[in-house]
């Protein structure tokens, strides 16, 4: 009998080494291992959070379909941000993959609380380049209750931009 798909949001986040073809990249080797992608946000450019003085980051959220557990999807995730040079020399480094799972279950319902992973996501709620992207493909998601159009009015806005590309992630170019 065939396991039960549930649904997981992955939000995609670079800002080393040409981070737009980071992130497809990415998106193409996590379709290549096997998740079903169901929906895919456009990529947003903000300033960096954190560490500030680094290179603009380019993020991005997409969500799958998948008959793998949470482990099995953080375990890819990893594999795949080393196979793109991922190091971590201190916290918050610029980065030329980050991984994240926002949220599992067909409802974005399931809570997870071990020692190697939290979902929701800890921050999910505090930054705008995971709640924009987020909202624009699930306008109507809740997290933790919350719904997200209440969580977006909260947080700062500027300084985010929508890159404009294909439905593929190609860069579009104007004049
Ligand atoms: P960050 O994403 O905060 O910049 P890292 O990508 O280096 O930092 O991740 C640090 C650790 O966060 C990982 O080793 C992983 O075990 C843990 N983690 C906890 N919850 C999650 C999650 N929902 N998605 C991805 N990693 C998570
Ligand atoms: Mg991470």
């Amino acid at each position: 009998m065939n396991k039960k798909l549930q649904r997981v949001w992955i939000a995609f986040g670079s800002n080393m080494n040409n981070p737009l073809e980071q992130l497809k990249t990415a998106r193409d080797n996590l379709r290549a291992c096997g998740l079903i992608e169901e929906k895919a946000s456009n990529i947003y450019q903000t300033a960096a959070w954190g560490y500030t003085e680094q290179p603009d980051f380019f993020n991005a959220v997409v969500r799958y379909k998948t008959d793998w557990g949470v482990e099995k999807i953080l375990e890819i995730c990893q594999l795949l941000e080393a196979k793109q040079g991922r190091e971590r020399p201190f916290k918050n480094a610029p980065r030329t993959l980050d991984l994240d799972i926002l949220l599992f279950g067909n409802n974005a319902e399931i809570s997870i609380n071990s020692a190697d992973l939290i979902i929701p996501h800890k921050y999910i709620k505090e930054r705008n380049f995971v709640i924009v992207p987020l909202m624009e493909i699930d306008p109507k998601i809740s997290i933790n209750g919350e719904e997200i159009s209440i969580i977006a009015k909260r947080l700062e806005m500027t300084g985010i931009m929508q890159i404009k590309t294909d439905n593929n992630w190609k860069k579009i170019l104007t004049e």
